[in-house]
């Protein structure tokens, strides 16, 4: 976050029009613009895009929000393409999003390598974008989330986010979706083990892929070890149980039903009003986590702690002083400093 000089505000209220029309009449050159300006770490480009996105809130919303985890090489790019494509052939425009924490290391894993997805990547009514490569998960799921808000004012009504089974990054994908996903492949009976429990606790369903040839046998089985798991877990939602199902993305087969399945949670849970409240939650959590952010980057960034910050670390490491005392100590000093 940063400070935009009053002239440069005004510049940017005068030519924000042209990217909102443009979004609203699904200009894909425009998405793309915008989309890099929700990304980027300039605070001219982060005011812009705010203003932006606040002028297409009311076109947000409508979409199906999809998010699809699984450990590399379970079949994500594989399973979102097909259900990418068998969506596009029954009438939906299709968004997918990434979030990816890891990418900046690893120097782009998920989404990144253009020879996946080559059938959705060249349909028009599809439009795919990588993890943004930078920042922290906060960061990266932040921009993710509002470049969900920015696809859905171009009209896309399926938003899919996927995310890799690592880190938190399944905790932040899940709360910015409506239907979260976990794709797991048939092991050697150990497919519960090295899987958190708490993986499983934000599923709305399971899917076991890669159920065809000779792994049939070995997927069902699988499937059975999943619902016998999700007997041990409270049901997060009175309404919804979630099921495990098999599928094949790379044969295409119970493509169809899990996508049914979406829909199945999609009605039942907005007839109990359970859909809207979660967005509501989700909304609230958002903004603390703003919040939080933002009081942290104005801690560090504030004079009076930058200059007493090294020193008191020092005291802290050197037991001089407890990190109790010290805390109290550094937000004294911005209390103290704020009102001078
Ligand atoms: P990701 O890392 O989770 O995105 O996994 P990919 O989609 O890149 O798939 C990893 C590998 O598994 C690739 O070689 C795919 O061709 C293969 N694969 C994906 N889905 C299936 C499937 O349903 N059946 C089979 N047999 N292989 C699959």
């Amino acid at each position: 976050m940063g400070t935009v000089t009053k002239d440069a505000f005004e510049m940017i209220t005068e030519d924000i029009q042209p990217y909102v029309d443009g979004i609203r009449q699904q200009d894909r050159r425009i998405l793309a613009k915008t989309i890099t300006l929700v990304e980027s770490s300039r605070p001219e480009h982060q005011e812009r895009s705010r203003r932006i996105i606040d002028q297409l809130l009311p076109a947000t919303g409508n979409a199906i929000r999809l998010g699809v985890t699984g450990f590399p090489g379970a079949g994500k790019s594989t399973f979102i393409e097909s259900l990418g494509v068998h969506l596009v052939n029954t009438g939906h425009r299709v968004a997918v999003l990434a979030v990816d924490p890891s990418s900046r290391r690893s120097g782009g894993s998920i989404l990144a390598d253009k020879t996946r997805m080559e059938q959705l990547s060249v349909m028009p009514q599809a439009f795919i974008r990588p993890s943004p490569s930078s920042g922290t998960l906060g960061g990266v799921a932040g921009k993710t989330r509002e470049t969900m808000l920015v696809c859905e004012a171009a009209g896309f009504d399926v938003i899919i986010v996927e995310t890799i089974g690592v880190g938190q990054s399944e905790t932040a994908v899940s709360g910015m979706v409506d239907f979260f996903l976990v794709l797991m492949i048939a092991g050697a009976g150990d497919e519960l083990q090295g899987i958190k429990k708490g993986v499983l606790e934000l599923a709305d369903a399971v899917a076991i892929n890669k159920a065809d040839g000779d792994n049939i046998d070995r997927a069902e089985s699988a499937r059975r070890e999943f619902e016998t798991a999700f007997h041990f877990l409270s049901p997060v939602s009175p309404t919804w149980t979630p099921p495990v199902l098999t599928c094949s993305a790379l044969e295409m087969t119970g493509i169809e039903d899990i996508w049914k399945t979406v829909c199945r949670h999609r009605s039942k849970l907005t007839e109990t009003g359970e859909i809207q409240a979660k967005r509501r939650a989700q909304s609230i959590d958002w903004l603390w986590s703003l919040i939080e952010e933002g009081l942290r980057d104005r801690f560090h960034r504030h004079p009076a702690v930058s200059g007493m910050l090294p020193r008191v670390i020092r005291e802290v490491e050197a037991g001089e002083t407890t990190p109790t005392a010290a805390a109290v100590r550094l937000l004294f000093s911005l209390d103290n400093h704020s009102k001078v």
